[in-house]
């Protein structure tokens, strides 16, 4: 549509063709970054106030780092959960998200290394299809903290490790200002799997992966849990609050405690919200001390 109007314009000025060219060339370009500071102020305060922000839409299906701008499914229009997945139950609905273990038989077994060997050629969701790598956690196997994201990224895809590539350096620095270094936790996904083009978990990917970040805090038997992002904190929590009022509480999650706080490819892209993010570091941190001094 730009192009017509002014070209109206245009010629309405009476402008030869070549500073037309340069006008419109132009006007887009501006048109084009305007667009696109508005695109990344919305997906900025998306990842802070989460569906609140839009209301009366569905749950984001796309991680705002992504910048797919989204992936929402309707009912009715062949592209819903359902019609998608016909044999999975949709598990937004009431009392159909897994609480239980599957009767499988890596629920009996009692070594983290063992269960990586047994789960690690997981085809129970399309995304064992196109993973690069599977994404089981590195880190300290009696780590009194686990830190959990929503997904593997491209890099972690890639390397086969959660939390690397910018973000997991930025964590690590993170880490080392509450004064612990990677090794001393564990870190890990609630999917193992890469989600094409980083788009957010579905919640039968969730539904089918949570058991196995189950089995590992099973084993782990962590103090406290530290979920990054909103994505991850909603899909463990069953909520869809925004991550502003999930942040600076303690949730409980199968027992063990559990914080909030910015993921940090979000930090990445807002600096502003390290303020934020460090006030709950040091919060995560007084916690771990008060819950590991008297073992
Ligand atoms: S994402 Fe989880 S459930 Fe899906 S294939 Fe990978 S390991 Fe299996």
């Amino acid at each position: 549509m730009l192009p017509t109007r002014f070209s109206i314009a245009s010629a309405q000025c009476g402008k030869p063709h070549h500073s037309f060219s340069t006008i419109v060339s132009s006007d887009r370009d501006q048109f084009e970054r305007l667009l696109s500071d508005v695109r990344r102020f919305l997906s900025q305060q998306q990842e802070v106030y989460g569906d609140l922000l839009f209301p009366g839409t569905q749950p984001a299906h796309s991680r705002s780092d992504a910048g797919d701008g989204g992936n929402v499914t309707k009912k009715g229009d062949g592209t819903s959960e359902e019609e998608l997945f016909p044999d999975i139950p949709a598990s937004r609905a009431p009392g159909s998200v897994r609480t239980e273990f599957p009767k499988e038989d890596w629920v009996g077994t009692e070594d983290l290394e063992a269960l990586n060997h047994m789960i690690c050629t997981c085809l129970k969701c399309s995304l064992g299809q196109t993973r690069t790598k599977f994404v089981f956690g590195v880190g300290n196997p009696q780590a009194d903290l686990v830190l959990v994201g929503e997904a593997p990224g491209a890099d972690e895809d890639a390397q086969g490790e959660p939390f690397v590539g910018r973000a997991g350096q930025l964590l690590n620095k993170i880490l080392e200002a509450i004064r612990f270094r990677r090794e001393d936790v564990y870190i890990c996904n609630i999917l193992k799997c890469r989600p094409p083009n980083n788009r957010d978990p579905l919640p039968e990917e969730v539904n089918l992966c949570e058991p196995y970040l189950w089995k590992q805090l099973e084993l782990i038997k962590p103090k406290l849990i530290l979920c990054l992002g909103r994505i991850a904190a909603q899909s463990l929590l069953k909520t869809t609050e925004s991550l502003s009022s999930l942040r600076g509480k303690v949730h409980d999650y199968r027992g063990i405690k559990l914080m909030v706080t910015y993921h940090p490819a979000a930090l990445l892209r807002n600096p502003n919200w390290k303020r934020p993010a460090w006030e709950d570091v040091q919060k995560v941190r007084k916690l771990y001390d008060e819950l590991t001094t008297n073992r």
